[in-house]
């Protein structure tokens, strides 16, 4: 077992009932706050851990770290060291924080590397390089095919054979926090004949987990679904916002355009591929067989609930989707092995989408367009009003958990919030 992950560690930092950031946990992200530039951190309860800080006064030394890594605006440097260097650090912040020391008592530095949440700034957390978004939920896949083509034929012939997938904008990734302003764009409303412009009226989330990668790899090479967990640094909780009507209009024949790349939310805590360990599940039986470079052996999803709620300007808030990312037909090493089997090279820093994670029941949708079948089943929201998307001022909040044998392993949130059009 990683050390860091043993359910038996205990911290002297409190850690508060319910709290996603136990000392099993331990994510990475950057943070910044009046009078200090950005740096990484971890998390422990309701405290950001300053690594620049723990690095200076030497508790890295013997890991061979340029202290310089951990006073970076974004984690790249880092997870460029590779998992084996980066779970070590990981597994020294468990030592530290733990209450079992022998040599020396950390917790009276703690006034230098602990601070509170509520005093920092989350940055986003990665240098993205590319963004990839796939479409690997076949509950999701299923029902867009029963809505816009065929409930008999939902599913299209390619889906069951390949990870589909498609470029995204990279420069769009917010961290969480940030607010959008409405998108606007062409629209070619039912019966007219011409398109009209203005501001989206169809405005919708996608419930997603997206991973990292930490390790390059060289045009003309491809990685298996044995080796491509060695190139994926952790996970964080996605947003792919999407604009429904432009979508629709503007997506064929190449696919998406203007109605994704005008925001996309990630969360500020990358949880590492090590710290999901202990809650690999099974993924679904994959029928037909795939082809052998898509084959793989081991346990590849992860039993990790996820949820999304809406909350309106100045209302209380309504939790609209209850979902699991276990859910997933295609696993991150499959899409991996897939994205690079034609040569195509990764990078440190680059961002994989899982696309839209709906489960089989209609409360595990991971859109609106989904749970509210495209605006025929509106959702009741608490103050009497009713939602079929998004609304101005609305704030969705996406979280996500794993839990097992006491130890609960939290995402954070990604939330953002929707301003009018400008
Ligand atoms: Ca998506």
């Amino acid at each position: 077992m990683t050390q860091a992950n043993d359910p038996t560690l205990q911290s002297w930092v409190d850690v508060p009932e319910g709290s996603d950031f136990p000392i099993q946990n331990l994510p990475f992200g950057v943070y910044k706050m009046k009078d200090r530039s950005p740096r990484l951190a971890s998390a422990i309860g309701d405290y950001v851990i300053d690594l620049f800080v723990l690095a200076k006064h030497g508790f890295f030394d013997d890991l061979d770290i340029d202290r310089k890594v951990f006073r970076q605006q974004y984690l790249n440097d880092f997870m460029a060291l590779g998992r084996a260097k980066t779970g070590a650090v990981r597994n020294r912040l468990a030592d530290i924080l733990d209450t079992d020391l022998e040599n020396w008592d950390a917790s009276e530095l703690k006034d230098f590397f602990l601070v509170p949440m509520s005093e920092v700034e989350m940055c986003l957390p990665v240098k993205v390089g590319d963004y990839t978004d796939f479409y690997s939920s076949i509950e999701h896949a299923t029902n867009l095919g029963c809505l816009f083509r065929d409930p008999e034929n939902a599913l299209l012939p390619n889906w069951r054979h390949i990870p589909v997938g498609y470029h995204g904008r990279a420069s769009s990734i917010i961290v969480s926090g940030t607010d959008i302003h409405r998108p606007k764009g062409q629209q070619m409303p039912a019966g007219a004949d011409a398109p009209v412009f203005g501001p989206c009226k169809l405005l919708d989330f996608e419930l997603e987990v997206a991973f990292v990668t930490c390790k390059p790899t060289n045009l003309g090479e491809n990685v298996t679904t044995a080796n491509a967990e060695d190139h994926i640094f952790g996970l964080a909780l996605f947003n792919d916002w999407s604009a429904r009507d432009i979508q629709k209009w503007e997506y064929v024949p190449l696919g998406p355009f203007l109605g994704k790349n005008f925001a996309s939310t990630i969360s500020p805590w990358i949880v590492t591929l090590d710290a999901l360990e202990p809650f690999r599940v099974p993924g679904p039986v994959q029928e037909p067989a795939v082809l052998p470079y898509l084959q793989y052996e081991g346990t590849r999803n992860i039993d990790l609930k996820l949820s999304v709620e809406i909350v309106p300007e100045d209302g209380q808030g309504k939790v609209v989707s209850e979902s699991n990312f276990k859910y997933m037909y295609w696993n991150m090493a499959q899409q991996l092995a897939h994205h690079t089997v034609n040569g195509c090279n990764l990078n440190v820093g680059d961002v994989y989408a899982s696309g839209t994670i709906s489960g089989k029941e209609k409360g595990s949708y991971g859109s609106m367009l989904e749970i509210t079948w495209r605006g025929t089943e509106p959702v009741d929201m608490p103050d009497g009003s009713q939602r079929k998307f998004i609304n101005d001022g609305d704030t969705v909040v996406m979280k996500g958990y794993c839990e097992k044998d006491g130890v609960r392993i939290g995402f954070g949130e990604a939330s953002g919030k929707i301003l009018p059009a400008t």
